[in-house]
């Protein structure tokens, strides 16, 4: 096919013509994030960001094979301000707008919180928490002067851990309580310029960052029991709520949190246990 056969085919089958950044796209989540945006059929432009090129120059490959939407790898690193600039500003000149920004780029480590370092704690915070504020605050920039359409759509991939502790993971934990009240402060003060921001906040998924869930299967055994759908959520699962949220069918939605946890909030150590009977809830000589 030439190039402008390829274009006029690109066009008659894109229905919409958007521009979307997905931070942290090179695997897990990110990529299924891209891979279902390019499947949509919506994008005209998606831009692949992680900190290594080869592994996001494959996902525009993939993304260029399930549509031909003109995908392209821009790498940085989102802790660093200079990098999140640059990243927003070569989407801009390259493509002219920007529809949708998701924050997903995200870091945890396991540290208990007497021996997390101070720099153990900005390494987190920068990248979970200061690196999506660095990319909206840039991207609002362009949102607020475009037309046809006007404004944009903002989605900050958060976690349940904004809602649940999380005993050794105080700086991640933070930060994405950080998400919760940076997303709704945005949404509120960006509302009247058409500018959606949401949160979708994933509970145990099955990544690289989650490989320990992978190789033990008694941590597999133990994260279950916190699951009352049974099993550990799927990449594509996440997606799928993202690409919901950043379509117009979710055109009254501003300012909310979507958990997609299996029902890990639902605090299921409350769950009705058949095993224990009501003579084994209490010592016998207790007064009830
Ligand atoms: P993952 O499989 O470890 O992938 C992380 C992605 O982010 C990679 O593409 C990585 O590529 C990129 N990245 C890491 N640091 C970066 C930086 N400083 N700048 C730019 N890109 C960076 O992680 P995931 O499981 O998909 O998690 C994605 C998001 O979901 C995170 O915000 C995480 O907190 C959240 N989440 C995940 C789970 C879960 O169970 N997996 C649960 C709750 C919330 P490079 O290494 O090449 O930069």
């Amino acid at each position: 096919m030439n190039n402008i056969n390829r274009c006029v085919n690109t066009i008659s089958k894109l229905s919409s013509n958007k521009v979307a950044i997905i931070t942290g796209s090179s695997k897990g989540i990110g990529k299924s994030i891209a891979l279902r945006f390019a499947r949509s059929k919506e994008y005209s432009a998606l831009v692949i960001n992680a900190r290594r090129l080869k592994e996001a120059e494959q996902v525009v490959e993939e993304t260029k094979k399930s549509a031909e939407c003109d995908s392209v790898a821009i790498v940085g690193d989102v802790s660093k301000e200079s990098d999140c600039i640059r990243l927003i500003e070569e989407t801009v000149t390259k493509f002219q707008r920007i529809d949708v920004l998701v924050n997903n780029a995200g870091i945890q480590k396991d540290n208990p919180l007497t021996e997390t370092t101070l720099q153990d704690w900005y390494n987190i915070i920068s990248v979970d928490l200061t690196g999506p504020f660095v990319c909206s605050r840039e991207s609002v920039k362009q949102m607020k002067t475009q037309t046809d359409p006007v404004g944009g759509c903002i989605i900050n991939i958060s976690s349940v851990h904004q809602i649940i502790p999380k005993p050794h993971y105080v700086p991640y934990a933070t930060s994405k309580g950080g998400i919760d009240m940076m997303t709704k402060t945005m949404a509120l003060e960006l509302a009247a310029d058409k500018i959606r921001v949401n949160i979708v906040a994933p509970g145990a998924i099955d990544t690289d960052m989650n490989m320990s869930l992978r190789t033990g299967a008694l941590e597999l055994e133990e994260n279950l029991k916190k699951i009352p759908i049974g099993r550990i959520g799927k990449a594509q699962e996440i997606a799928d709520v993202v690409d919901f949220l950043t379509s117009s069918k979710a055109s009254y939605i501003t300012g909310s949190t979507f958990v997609v946890d299996g029902g890990m909030t639902l605090y299921p150590s409350f769950g009705l246990d058949h095993s224990h009977s009501s003579d084994h809830l209490f010592p016998k000589d207790s007064s009830r």
